[in-house]
Order: structure tokens, then sequence, then C-alpha cells
């Protein structure tokens, strides 16, 4: 058996990985190995890769650079989606020991103990992603607040411009009585609000052995809401699966928090369809007006692609006066970069790079407008707080910061501790940063009447 060195870990994406990336962590530090707080003074750094990041090649590389500059003899393991499209461009940067597919990705510490003993490796490990089936389970526990649960992987649309299911392989899920236990752990640490995550969440319930439906969404909801926990967040949802039953059932829901987070990714039914999505707009447009009618006070998120082939300006026109009409809080705007192996590859209609920014800068424009006016309706409301950290002004003043339950960002002046409380806030303003400013109202809230 090697003896346990030290390991740093370095995260690049999404939610998942930063879940999968916590789990990892806990699973070497549990096998005797220690976590450096240094990123670059460790035996063994592993960078857990994104494929949908644009740059996710330069990023990886600046990573893997950065961390054998200063740690020449230290070991290099690549792992996550990156790893698993593009094995061999990974193995060929410089300074890289080990590529570990997904599936290979929570054998990590096999994999590990082989380097420290210097047993002969291969440099890549990865099998096609059509035989990874398993479900790993993951949390995050950086935070002491907030903990990302994962409750799904994979993914079985065929959007044509993703390469998230060749890089994380079919839809497949925990077990409710799984995702119960993980969220007792998390409580029992003293987390204050899960968030729900996966590739499509949604789609919860498929059995990663047999394949089949064994639970719908709608039911690990229900028996989550009997948790004792203040707050459970769902992180973002298709918009064809976020159905009338959850909207009526978080709208009914003391833990689960008003706020949606939907992938529109455009406004044109032309462009939805080139786009191999699931829904027309009209279904979208009728599941914000469901969510703020029956809870008018809800933030609603949305996912936006700009540029992808075959946008002309009337279908970005459509998308913007779309964006504009809804009753959304904010957007997140994503400039289509061209992926290999994906459908979109092969289109027509390819959109100058210089376009996708110029539209790009439109929908962000747009969105802080949209955010700043959700924001404005709220000043003048009392609302609940879970406060995640205390800040320290440069000039010696303190403030504590945190969300409403309908994802305000507070910044509340108190000289008091208030990390991982829940507070009645009396929203008073919008400071210049565009964070609104809050008045403490002294009795804790009480998430359990
Ligand atoms: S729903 Fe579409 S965009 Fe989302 S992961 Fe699946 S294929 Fe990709």
């Amino acid at each position: 058996m090697a003896t346990p060195g030290s390991f740093t870990i370095h995260t690049l994406g999404c939610k998942l990985n930063y879940a999968e990336s916590s789990t990892l962590s806990r699973q070497l530090r549990e096998a005797g190995w220690h976590q450096s707080t240094m990123h670059d003074m460790a035996d063994v750094c592993i960078i857990n890769t994104c494929s949908v990041t644009e740059f996710a090649d330069k990023k990886c590389r600046q990573a893997v650079r950065r961390f054998k500059r200063n740690n020449p003899a230290a070991k290099v393991i690549v792992t996550g989606c990156y790893a698993q499209l593009k094995p061999t461009e990974i193995s060929n940067m410089e300074g890289v020991d080990l590529v570990l597919g997904a599936a290979e990705k929570f054998n990590l510490l096999q994999h590990l103990e082989n380097l420290q003993l210097g047993m002969p490796v291969d440099q890549i490990i990865r099998g096609p992603i059509k035989h990874h089936e398993q479900f790993f389970a993951s949390y995050s526990t950086n935070d002491r607040t907030r903990a990302f649960l994962k409750v799904q992987d994979g993914c079985d649309y065929k959007c044509s411009f993703c390469t998230i299911p060749q890089a994380r392989g079919k839809s497949r899920s925990a077990s409710i009585e799984h995702v119960l236990i993980q969220a007792q752990e998390l409580i029992a640490m003293g987390i204050k609000e899960i968030v729900l995550t996966g590739v499509n969440i949604g789609d919860f319930g498929l059995d990663s052995e047999s394949g089949h439906r064994k639970f719908k969404f709608i039911d690990l909801l229900r028996e989550l809401d009997n948790l004792d926990i203040p707050r459970i967040r769902i992180s973002s949802i298709e918009p064809n699966l976020c159905t009338d039953e959850i909207i009526s059932f978080v709208a009914g829901s003391k833990r689960f928090m008003p706020h949606f987070h939907m992938p529109l990714q455009s406004g044109s039914n032309e462009m939805l369809k080139r786009m191999r999505r699931r829904y027309p707009v009209e279904l979208y447009h009728d599941r914000v007006e469901l969510i703020k009618k029956l809870m008018p006070h809800a933030c609603i998120g949305v996912d936006v692609i700009v540029g992808f082939h075959g946008e002309s300006n009337t279908h970005f026109d459509e998308t913007r006066a779309f964006l504009h009409d809804i009753e959304a809080s904010y957007f997140h705007v994503f400039t289509y970069s061209e992926r290999s192996n994906t459908h979109a590859e092969k289109m027509d209609g390819v959109v100058p790079m210089e376009l996708r920014k110029l539209r790009n800068r439109v929908l962000r424009n747009l969105s802080d407008k949209k955010r700043h006016y959700f924001y404005n309706q709220h000043i003048k409301s009392t609302r609940p707080v879970l406060f995640e950290q205390n800040v320290q002004t440069s000039h010696g003043g303190k403030f504590a910061q945190g969300f409403t339950d309908n994802y305000i960002k507070v910044n509340c002046s108190t000289k008091l501790d208030l990390q991982n409380e829940i507070h009645s806030v009396r929203l008073t303003k919008i400071n210049k940063e565009d964070i609104a400013m809050g008045r403490l109202i002294e009795q804790p809230v009480s998430h359990l009447n």
C-alpha cells in the first residue's frame, strides 16, 4: 500500500463538478491523504474539467502549467467531462501524468495509489461513455451554509449544440432513500440550504441499473419536504419537465424556495427546432405565467444562447422581445461556440463571432435591467435572509451578506456574526453594485411554523 501524500483539487465548470470534487476530496482525506490548502504545494494535483466552458482546453492547460511551474516533481491527473471527450488532446499537454474518463473518476484513490507506488499506468484510462451506467452520489460541503446535492446525472436528450450526453452518459439517478440519507448527513453538519443538482434533474427517477423509471421528480420533492431543513432550492430544470404539479407544489411548500431556473436557449420557435429543444416558446411562457400567478415574488432565471447556427437578426429580435416581455429576473447569456461531434457541427448559417458577442452584450444589458427591476419590486418589503458570510470593508466597516428566499443578494450592516443564520430583513434600497441593502429585524425566522 502506498503512503498517502498530499493533494489539491482544481475544479472547472458547474455545480455538479463542485459536488463531485468535494466528494472526491472527502474520499481521499478519509484514506489518509492530506488536502493542501496551498494549491501549488501538493504531491498530486487533480483537475476536474468541464466541456461546456468555452476554452476548456485553455483553462485546463493553464491550470497544469501553473501547478507544474511551482511544483515540477508533482503529478497531475486530469478528469471530468473534457477528459472523457478529448483524452488524447489532454494527454498531449506537457505535464499531464494521467487522464481519467467519466467512469474512472470515482476510482481516483486506486489510481493515485498506483501512481504513488510508481506502478506502470496507462496515461489514459477511459472507457466508452455508453458503458458508463453507474450513479456516483456526491455533495459539496465546502460552504458552511449551502450544499449542492447531486441527485441525477447524464442526459437522454439530444440538443444539437450539446456534448454533455457524450461526456456524462445516459440519464440515471440516485434512489430517493439514498438522497434522503445524504440530505440528513448535510443537515447533521449544520447546512441550512440544499441545492438539488443534476444534468437534467427534471428527469430524476431513472434507475441506473435497469434504465426504467422508478420515480418522478415530484416524488423526490415530496419526500424532501418532510426533512427538518429551512431551505431547499432546485438548481435548474428543463421547462418541459417543470410541470404544473411541481410549480404548485413549490408554491405550497415552506422549504422549497420560490426560485426557478429554466433554460430557454432561444425565444424563436424556429431556432428551438434547430437546437432540438423539446418545447415551443409558448410552453415556456405558460410556465413563467403560472409561477408568477402562484408566487408573484418568485425569482426566475433564464439560460439563453446567442449566435447559434442559423440565428438571423429576426430570430435574435424574437428572443430579445420574448425576454423583454416575460417576467424573468435575470439571464445567463452564453455565446454559442462550436463543439465537435455535435449535430450542430454540420449545420449551415454560421454567425460571425463579432455578431455573437454583440448579441451577448445586448442580452446582458437587458438582464441587468431585469434584475434591477426585480430587486426594486422588493424594496420596502421584509424577507428571510440566510447569511452566508461576514465581510469587512476597506474602511473598517462590517456587513453580513446573504440571499433572500427569492434569491436577492442582500448586504446588512451589522457587527453581529450572522453566518449560517436566517433572519427577517427589511430591504431598504439597491446600492451601486446592484446589491440590495437590508435592515435587520431582530427576531430569528422560524422556518417550521
Ligand atoms: S437537456 Fe439538452 S442541453 Fe441539457 S444536458 Fe441534455 S442535451 Fe445537453
